[in-house]
């Protein structure tokens, strides 16, 4: 999860976790406290993926005046026409067509790159510069890496979307698991978007989930 500068516009918080302790709502607080930010106004999340959506009702709960931005694909739709996500509406759907832009919220680009899901999104903030990749890319300490295979509903797709993000991501990348990359983003994602698959490897297979595991304990 991150929280993004919208300056006049307010504050943004980018996914919302699997679920939302209260430890969490006070860090959020002090954080925007400490950095003079402005009130929670909009919630923008790259995919549907549990670990990404799972606290979204509970933070809709404690922030009910902010509006939800996700890609139009990896809504439901309810039993009024409402297009939602874990039950909560989502006021503003945007397209999941690849490699659209849009405009959800002053300050913020959003582009559909789907694959991972069918409606991934990326955000770009004009303000920072920085581009929040939800799980195109894992940041870890020292390289990028994919999501598994199996963890991406269309790989093919999905592989389109990362050649695309290497053109389109700012140079800050701010990944949904591991580090923030600060210099040379578009250059390690476009060598990353560059690597074939590889044929299935067993061991390289439990090396990258304990990889991702350790990820859970760097905030
Ligand atoms: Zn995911």
């Amino acid at each position: 999860m991150y929280l993004c500068d919208l300056g006049t516009e307010g504050t943004a918080i980018v996914d919302t976790g699997v679920r939302v302790s209260s430890e969490l709502t006070v860090e959020i607080d002090q954080i925007l406290k400490l950095n003079r930010l402005g009130p929670i106004t909009y919630i923008l999340l790259t995919h549907r993926h549990r670990d990404h959506s799972g606290g979204l009702k509970r933070m809709k709960q404690i922030y009910p005046d902010a509006s939800v931005v996700a890609g139009e694909a990896d809504c439901k739709i309810n039993d009024g026409g409402q297009l939602v996500i874990n039950e909560i509406l989502i006021d503003i759907p945007v397209s999941s067509i690849s490699g659209t832009v849009s405009r959800p919220v002053s300050g913020i680009r959003a582009v559909a790159l789907p694959g991972h899901t069918r409606g991934s999104m990326i955000y770009i903030s004009e303000k920072s510069d920085v581009t929040f990749v939800g799980d195109l890319v894992i940041g870890h300490k020292k390289y990028l890496a994919r999501p598994l295979r199996r963890a991406n509903e269309d790989d093919a797709l999905y592989l389109t979307s990362l050649r695309l993000l290497s053109n389109l991501t700012s140079d800050i990348g701010a990944p949904g698991h591991g580090y923030v990359v600060s210099t040379d983003f578009r250059a390690r994602v476009a060598e990353l978007a560059a690597l074939p698959r590889r044929a299935f490897n067993l061991v390289r297979l439990i090396r990258g989930l304990f990889a991702f595991a350790r990820l859970r304990f760097n905030r």
